[in-house]
């Protein structure tokens, strides 16, 4: 039966969920309400846009393999006409490094992703020093690197492909900010614009990343989903490090190239263990960060990044879960027709094509078909059953 589906928040979620809705269903009508089409602060628009096959739990990795396969048929899948949007797609491996103390979590999450075919190699320190000679290897117990399906990507083409293709195939855009949700009869029947406009609906999808909670919170739903700031930093260095993948430092530093050129860094990192990290900072870069924490840590990894020079730096916001740092997708056991897409915790750009494509199997078919996402579903955080992700950056 024809229905409408109403999405709130036009970014990589809401848009994916838009592309495979129509590409489901012709016949029901999909409306994206997006507040601010130049993105400025959202998530999509400011992430690192790196993908990765190393979690910690298989539910995770087949979002990533499904990811990986999207993105290398994106310019062809996203296709307008003529026009093939460039990602920009690097298979350049993530490296995980661990410390005699963390070796056992990294064997373990290891094991979980051989079982779910990701393809990573376990590399002791002597391999590791021959494969990357640069790196400095003394504290290291052993590393792992992802061989293929794994590396960064320009994440803003990928939201403005799937939302310009979802569009090319019929679904509409309204410039517009969802101020409430009218509930009737245990449903939500309808949201009302900030300009008072009422988009009567038979499905909604919360799709508002790090403002989700707020959305939430209109249909009466405590959802754990807040706004943290993460800074990116834009780096160069004057030696080029060659065959440089995303790397994972002990310390809980990041850092990956950016462009070609070998001496063009991206860097960042989540705060240390005990460290506050408060709700809705403003998107200014946190430049103290790097000067305290991350240099030292990159010029210890990487003795040639004590010549390190510090170009620009970014902020956005992680919507971060605090229950269990992972999506949490469907509907609230309370109300079927909201459902939920929030709180991916600094790794939901790479999961977006899979949990676009799981929304749209749930409303047009009533259940998951490719990939069953129930594992990430609200019964968890009501019943306080935590489904964690160990490996979190
Ligand atoms: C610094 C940083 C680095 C990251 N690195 C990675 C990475 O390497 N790999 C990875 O997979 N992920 C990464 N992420 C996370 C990833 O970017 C996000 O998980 C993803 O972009 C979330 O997409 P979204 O569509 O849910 O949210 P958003 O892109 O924020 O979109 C939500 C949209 O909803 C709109 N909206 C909100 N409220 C309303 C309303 N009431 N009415 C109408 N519109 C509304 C907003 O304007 C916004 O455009 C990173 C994030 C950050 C900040």
């Amino acid at each position: 039966m024809p229905r409408r589906i109403v999405i709130i928040g036009g970014g990589a979620i809401g848009s994916a969920t838009a592309l495979f809705l129509r590409l489901a269903d012709s016949a029901s009508e999909v409306v994206v309400v997006e507040r601010d089409p130049t993105y400025a602060k959202a998530s999509s628009a400011l992430s690192a846009s790196s993908i990765r096959q190393q979690f910690s739990s298989s539910l995770n990795i087949r979002l990533s393999q499904f990811g990986i396969e999207f993105l290398r048929r994106a310019p062809r899948a996203l296709s307008v006409g003529d026009d093939y949007p460039a990602l920009g797609l690097v298979e350049g491996g993530y490296l995980y490094l661990a410390t005699p103390r963390s070796l056992a979590a990294l064997a373990a999450n290891h094991r979980v992703q051989q079982e779910a075919a990701a393809d990573v190699v376990w590399l002791s320190p002597a391999e590791l020093r021959a494969r990357l000679p640069w790196i400095a290897t003394a504290d290291l117990g052993g590393a792992v690197l992802g061989i293929s399906g794994e590396g960064w990507f320009d994440g803003y083409a990928l939201m403005r492909g799937m939302r310009r293709k979802a569009q090319a195939l019929g679904a509409t855009t309204l410039h517009a900010e969802v101020a409430s949700l009218t509930l009737q009869g245990g449903r939500v029947v309808a949201a009302v614009t900030r300009s008072g406009t009422r988009l009567a609906g038979d499905v909604f999808v919360n799709a508002a990343g790090p403002w989700a909670r707020a959305v939430a919170a209109m249909a009466g739903i405590d959802l754990p989903v807040h706004a943290r700031r993460r800074t990116v930093f834009v780096l160069s260095c004057p030696v080029a490090i060659p065959r440089c993948p995303l790397v994972i430092d002990p310390s809980g530093v990041w850092f990956r190239p950016d462009g070609e050129t070998g001496k063009r860094f991206l860097c960042g990192a989540s705060p240390a263990p005990g460290e506050a990290d408060p709700d809705d900072l403003p998107l200014e870069p946190d430049l103290a960060q790097f000067e305290e924490r991350l240099w030292p840590a990159l010029a210890q990894r990487v003795p040639a990044f004590a010549a390190l020079k510090l170009e620009s730096a970014w902020a956005g916001y992680y919507e971060m879960n605090t229950f269990d740092q992972n999506g949490i997708v469907g509907a609230h056991p309370d109300l079927p027709n909201l459902l939920f897409a929030n709180g991916f915790s600094g790794h939901g750009i790479q999961h977006s094509p899979a949990i676009g494509r799981a929304l749209a199997e749930l409303i047009t078919a009533g259940a998951y078909r490719s990939i069953d996402v129930s594992a990430l579903g609200f019964e968890r955080v009501l019943s306080n059953t935590p489904f964690v992700e160990r490996n979190v950056i």
